[in-house]
């Protein structure tokens, strides 16, 4: 099929919540694309941190593919041999104590929020529900991880919320302090902003929210949907910040490219959440269990992890000196790049016109590459985004 028949039939057939640039992707190996005309792209987006090891890595294929052979989904009335073992590895890697499975980002939020809220009506008893999470995240697309997220543009449309949400400023302990009050159960944050144009929080602001939390018998959940499984160049980015959180969420990059998500929880909250309380018919499938275990096993490796970072630097460094770009943030491969001429849309669709797939977030170019991506690839890229700078 043709572009032109592609782009007619999505119009014609599913609902316009996307705005897509005018590519369709076949296929792709590696960091490279390849669309229906048969032109390469480098891609820097991963699908939005989702294919961790780029596109068809074959161990992750050849993982899916065994377990897809053997057995593709059963109930989670039955146990699953490939899903304890991944629950097993994230416990064991991480020092958490339980997980609960989920198929994204948003699902596991509402997870770590029906949890913090349980915790505390366990404890307290009702009312005393409020989560304090910050301004400009991104917490999901649901009407409750909506409500979490602290951007007005986000809660129009679909009222009634839910309730029981506030926003402080980040890097701002004070005014998360003054939010604070006797029906307040948890803080919830992202340590970098993505979708908020790549802002990582700063260390002092994070371990004051830490103590406030110990000291209120708050629940801090650490959303690491974005930031986890190595992205941040530890296997998730709390790690970088010293602290440890009762909660964190992880999806995108932990399937390697299937819908998987995990939300996982330290001892005090290991047994709030019990039978009938939760569930999910798909949480835990046996494919997406099976990827996230070779990811899991690949990523977590003290070698694989420092190139990330070296990568990181090595891509920084390099866009520094283009003409053009004023401030490039983020940690190891989740980087933001502000723009003199703050176009950045405009330039993402050029970088598409010349072969490099890259994302934006509010006015920035964003990239998140695959996080074994060659220097080569890298390389290849940055010229193509320097070319389309101009
Ligand atoms: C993408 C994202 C989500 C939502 O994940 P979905 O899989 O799209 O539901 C939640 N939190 C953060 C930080 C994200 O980046």
């Amino acid at each position: 099929m043709s572009i032109e028949h592609i782009v007619q039939d999505e119009k014609k057939y599913m609902m316009h919540t996307y705005g897509r640039f005018g590519v369709a992707i076949e296929s792709g190996k590696g960091a490279t694309a390849v669309d229906v005309d048969g032109n390469q792209y480098i891609d820097f987006t991963t699908g939005i941190g989702v294919n961790a090891l780029g596109y068809c890595d074959d161990g992750w294929v050849k993982a899916v593919s065994e377990q897809l052979n053997k057995v593709q989904h059963i109930s989670n009335l039955y146990y699953s041999p490939v899903q304890v073992e991944c629950a097993k590895q994230l416990c064991t890697k991480t020092g958490f104590d339980k997980v609960f499975f989920g198929n994204s980002g948003a699902e596991v939020n509402e997870c770590a929020i029906k949890l913090a809220r349980k915790y505390s009506f366990d404890k307290y008893g009702n009312g005393r529900n409020e989560i304090i999470a910050l301004k400009n995240s991104f917490h999901g697309r649901t009407v409750t991880t909506l409500s979490a997220t602290g951007q007005d543009v986000f809660h129009q449309y679909f009222f009634p919320f839910t309730e029981g949400f506030a926003f402080a400023d980040a890097n701002d302990t004070d005014s998360v302090k003054a939010l604070l009050n006797d029906k307040t159960c948890a803080v919830m944050m992202e340590l970098i902003q993505g979708e908020g144009g790549v802002m990582p929080l700063e260390q002092d602001f994070v371990k004051d929210i830490e103590k406030l939390c110990r000291d209120n018998d708050l629940v801090l959940i650490i959303d690491e949907v974005q930031t986890g499984v190595g992205r941040t160049g530890k296997l998730y980015c709390y790690e970088n910040y010293g602290i440890e959180p009762d909660i964190i969420t992880s999806a995108k990059g932990l399937g390697g490219g299937l819908p998987f998500g995990a939300c996982l929880c330290g001892e005090k909250l290991s047994a709030v959440l019990d039978a009938g309380t939760h569930g999910t018919t798909f949480g835990g499938n046996p494919v997406a269990c099976a990827g996230a275990l070779e990811i899991l096993k690949r990523v977590d490796n003290p070698e694989f992890l420092s190139q990330v970072n070296e990568k990181g630097a090595y891509i920084r460094e390099k866009l520094l000196r283009m003409d053009g770009v004023t401030q490039v943030r983020g940690i190891g491969l989740m980087i933001g790049i502000v723009l003199e001429k703050d176009n950045a849309k405009e330039v993402a669709a050029r970088c598409v016109e010349n072969g490099l797939l890259i994302l934006t977030a509010k006015n920035l170019l964003r990239m998140l590459p695959p996080l074994n991506i060659s220097y080569e690839d890298i390389d290849k890229g940055l010229e193509i985004l320097k070319k389309s700078l101009l």
